[in-house]
């Protein structure tokens, strides 16, 4: 029986200004376990990033729980890697300064560190253009270099927010490919948001569908493909793949009604 990381508890949140009060999420419950991928899909606006934020302690929630178990059993915040759909590399840094940013911010810049993200950089053809700056790279490559940026300081939970939603459809399949390839090597868990049903359905072991705003959790689907050793491009032609992509777009159309 796999350990759950991470377990959400009817988790609620409004945002409040002065005119209005806005409802978010209503009493979100889900669980995921370590190694795990997940991949969450809802309409627009309906309280994802929101989600998120709450799950990497930006936000607090007004109502409910969330509960973290550490390997060693003790109860204290994971580190957390968040990536969004903008890199965020700065320009004035060359892209292995920009790689090793987090581990000088935090003191962490020992040889080992250093060495592990080298060798991130060779693995995913960023060697190369380490010197340069990110405005010769591709959109692919920047996402990869902000990646293995997140990646250096070794999170127990990465938080991806839609993080190939800026990228063309061609560069975008390659690089979410490229990107679960280095998520599943590290053995990293991690959560998706993605508005994309295929790259749900090829990247993630489940999918969590929430509701229009305030976001519910609508459904969970498990997602078994007979193609799923291969790379998330050929998961895309295992038989099962239409039916999921039936169940989901359903789900969400019942939303957008
Ligand atoms: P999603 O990521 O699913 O598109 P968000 O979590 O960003 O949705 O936002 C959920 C809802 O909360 C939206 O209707 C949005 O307009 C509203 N919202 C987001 N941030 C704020 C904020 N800082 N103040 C007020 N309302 C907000
Ligand atoms: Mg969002």
């Amino acid at each position: 029986m796999p350990e759950s990381l991470l377990q959400l508890k009817n988790i609620s949140y409004s945002y409040h200004n002065l005119q209005a009060e806005t409802p978010a999420l209503s009493r979100i419950s889900f669980h995921i376990d370590v190694g795990e991928f997940v991949a969450i899909v809802g309409p627009s606006g309906c309280g994802k990033s929101t989600l998120l934020s709450i799950i990497a302690g930006l936000l607090s929630p007004e109502e409910g729980t969330i509960i973290f178990h550490n390997p060693d059993g003790s109860l204290h915040y994971p580190k957390i890697g968040y990536m969004l759909q903008r890199d965020h590399l700065f320009e004035w840094r060359t892209v292995y300064q920009n790689a090793i940013l987090g581990l000088e911010i935090n003191h962490m810049l020992t040889p080992e560190n250093t060495e592990y993200v080298l060798s991130l950089m060779r693995d995913y053809d960023l060697y190369k253009f380490k010197d340069q700056r990110p405005s010769e790279l591709s959109g692919g490559m920047k996402q990869r270099a902000a990646l293995i940026r997140t990646l250096a300081l070794n999170p127990q939970l990465l938080l991806l927010d839609e993080p190939f939603s800026a990228l063309d459809y061609q560069t975008r399949l390659t690089v979410s490919a490229d990107i679960c390839h280095i998520i599943r090597k590290s053995g990293k868990t991690a959560l998706l948001i993605t508005h994309d049903l295929s790259e749900a359905i090829s990247l993630a072991d489940r999918v969590i569908i929430l509701s229009k705003r305030p976001a519910t959790v609508k459904r969970e689907l498990p997602i078994r493909l007979s193609l799923s050793g291969d790379s998330p491009l050929a998961a895309r032609n295992a038989p099962e793949f239409q039916d999921y992509f039936n169940l989901l777009w359903e789900a969400l159309s019942d939303e957008k009604k």
